[in-house]
């Protein structure tokens, strides 16, 4: 077999024997985590150029070092994307990740010790949305909404209270783990009731709101923050976006207020899936994702799975395996020896430990962008049933069965940048 990186096996054989091994993972396996995706191959290739070796610290036109002709074409292509695409005035691509992107909101809006208010992380949110092992919540007053445990939906009664009482100075939307719409115009109304700065954190969700297949939180919001590489299958990177008011605030924060130079590799491939996420494929594409999390779903309740909120309305469905008797992180570790790779989650209320929780979290991002369809979600669900039960009765030669089947049908659906 030839390989595909050349340079990479002569100067260092063991560092690309291992990232052959990461390529034949990812071809083999059916990857649920809501979080990941393939990137194009044109992604790949933007991020693997010569752009790597540029120092620009500093915004298009009012740079630090000179020799930016072709760095300040790039990252200006990549905000007018962001900006044309997202319907924003403002686009930030500098953001090395999704923490730090947040982290830099904090820095334009709040002082330490301020009050500061997001979902909590157990009920699924996000670390940097104040909570206390993070920054977030050790710099910051940080207060918490949740989901109701009767219909596993945001307690939008809670959050107006909350915000009216404490009155925080920043208010994040968004998760990690919610299956369900995000309504911003509620939000919206609360934050400006409370006359707090409100922040979507649409990380998750990016692809499926600029696909049309998810409301734009644009029109409700002040701040938008988002990863580039979940939904909207980018690289490891994030982009803070706002109304022109907000622009220098966000600007400043990220850049000198947080970070260094920017990462130029980064923002050409975020520049090339933007380009992407803009053709009419892509809305095909956020549009199959949702179709086929709610086949899976349908698929998983029929045969007895119970779903945090009753199914799904995105790329993400929560199973709490309590009533299967077998617990999330059993599962998750279980399912990855069958070759379908989901990480154990939190569930609301979760009587369990966050490290040993009772909930297994699923999407249907990566395997959209292979190209499996609603007909296949079936199957998928019979895998993810045989591998819990085989999980619960500690039947290793049942997962061994299922990890064939899987790399089976995955070699029919390659992706890009993978071993056939
Ligand atoms: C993924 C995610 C982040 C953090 O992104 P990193 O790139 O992992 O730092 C922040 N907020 C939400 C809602 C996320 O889903």
């Amino acid at each position: 077999m030839t390989t595909p990186h050349p340079a990479l096996a002569a100067t260092d054989p063991e560092l690309a024997a291992l990232v052959g091994a990461e390529e034949r993972l990812q071809a083999e396996t059916l990857r649920l985590i809501p979080s990941e995706n393939y990137v194009s191959q044109a992604v790949l290739e933007a991020s693997g150029t010569v752009l790597q070796n540029k120092y620009s610290e500093g915004y298009p036109g009012r740079r630090y070092y000179e020799g930016q002709q072709n760095i300040d074409r790039i990252e200006t292509l990549a905000v007018e994307r962001a900006k044309a695409l997202f319907g924003v005035d403002h686009a930030n691509v500098q953001p090395y990740s999704g923490s730090p992107a947040n982290l830099a909101v904090y820095l334009a809006f709040a002082r330490p010790g301020d009050t500061v208010m997001g979902m909590a992380l157990p009920m699924g949110g996000h670390l940097t949305h104040g909570w206390g092992v993070s920054a977030t919540g050790t710099w910051f007053h940080g207060v918490q909404y949740g989901v109701r445990e009767d219909t596993g939906l945001i307690d939008f009664d809670q959050v107006r209270e909350l915000a009216l009482k404490e009155r925080p100075k920043l208010i994040f939307c968004g998760g990690t783990a919610l299956p369900r719409t995000i309504d911003f115009a509620s939000f919206g109304e609360i934050a400006r009731e409370a006359g707090a700065v409100l922040v979507a954190d649409v990380a998750h969700i990016a692809g499926l709101i600029v696909g049309g297949a998810h409301p734009s939180p644009v029109p409700h919001v002040d701040v938008v923050s988002t990863t580039t590489h979940k939904t909207l299958r980018g690289p490891r990177g994030a982009m803070l976006m706002s109304r022109e008011e907000h622009a220098k605030a966000l600007d400043k924060a990220v850049f000198p207020g947080l970070q260094g130079g920017p990462h130029n590799q980064t923002t050409a491939a975020v520049a090339v899936a933007l380009h992407e996420a803009a053709q009419p494929s892509f809305r095909d594409y956020a549009h199959a994702v949702v179709a086929n999390a709610k086949a899976l779903a349908d698929a998983l309740l029929a045969r007895g799975f119970d779903l945090v909120s009753g199914g799904t309305d995105n790329h993400l469905i929560l199973m709490d395996l309590t009533p299967k008797e077998v617990p999330g992180k059993i599962a998750a570790k279980a399912l990855d020896r069958a070759g379908i790779v989901v990480n154990y989650n939190t569930v609301p209320y979760d009587p369990r430990k966050p490290f040993d929780p009772s909930g297994v979290r699923i999407g249907t991002p990566s395997l959209t962008s292979r190209g499996l369809g609603t007909e296949h979600m079936a199957q998928v669900a019979a895998w993810i049933d045989r591998g819990v039960t085989a999980a619960g009765a500690g039947d290793e030669d049942a997962l061994l069965t299922i990890r064939a089947e899987v790399a089976e049908l995955m070699a029919a659906f390659p992706a890009p940048g993978l071993p056939v």
